[in-house]
């Protein structure tokens, strides 16, 4: 079963929300992860099943980014607001690096998660390439 980890600023959680509500069938058979508020508003209003974890202020992005970094995320959908500040602005930029070291597809706005989650890719059990970081790890061997 796949695994999406879902993140909404407060100015993008509607936006969320509808957007979820709107491929509801296609969650049904997915593992579901989020930041606290996040994941309180879609197992409240949308009645899915959801992990919560921390609140993204109080270290839910990072909590996130751990699972990312533990292969246990395949698909980031991290709704940021780019017109609000966020007092968690490093966890925010460290929650889409890890995203990216990691090679997991994420959707920060709508288009690209529509873009996704219609991608014929997703129907044939795509299997991303994980990184090979052992020259790094080893970088002080021998
Ligand atoms: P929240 O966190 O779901 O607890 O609101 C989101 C965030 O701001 O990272």
């Amino acid at each position: 079963m796949k695994t999406i980890a879902l993140v909404a600023h407060d100015g993008k959680k509607a936006a969320l929300l509808d957007w979820i509500a709107k491929h509801r069938q296609f969650f049904a058979d997915k593992k579901l992860v989020a930041t606290g508020t996040t994941g309180k508003l879609i197992g409240e209003r949308l009645q899915l099943p959801v992990q919560c974890l921390a609140s993204g202020p109080l270290g839910g992005d990072q909590q996130i980014g751990a699972l990312i970094a533990e292969q246990q995320i395949d698909w980031l959908i991290f709704f940021w607001d780019p017109l609000s500040s966020q007092p968690h602005d490093p966890d925010v930029k460290a929650l889409i690096r890890l995203a990216v070291v990691w090679n997991i597809p994420v959707a920060c706005n709508i288009a690209t998660a529509d873009f996704i989650i219609h991608s014929s890719l997703y129907q044939q059990d795509y299997q991303r390439h994980v990184p090979d970081f052992q020259a790094h790890n080893d970088r002080f061997s021998g």
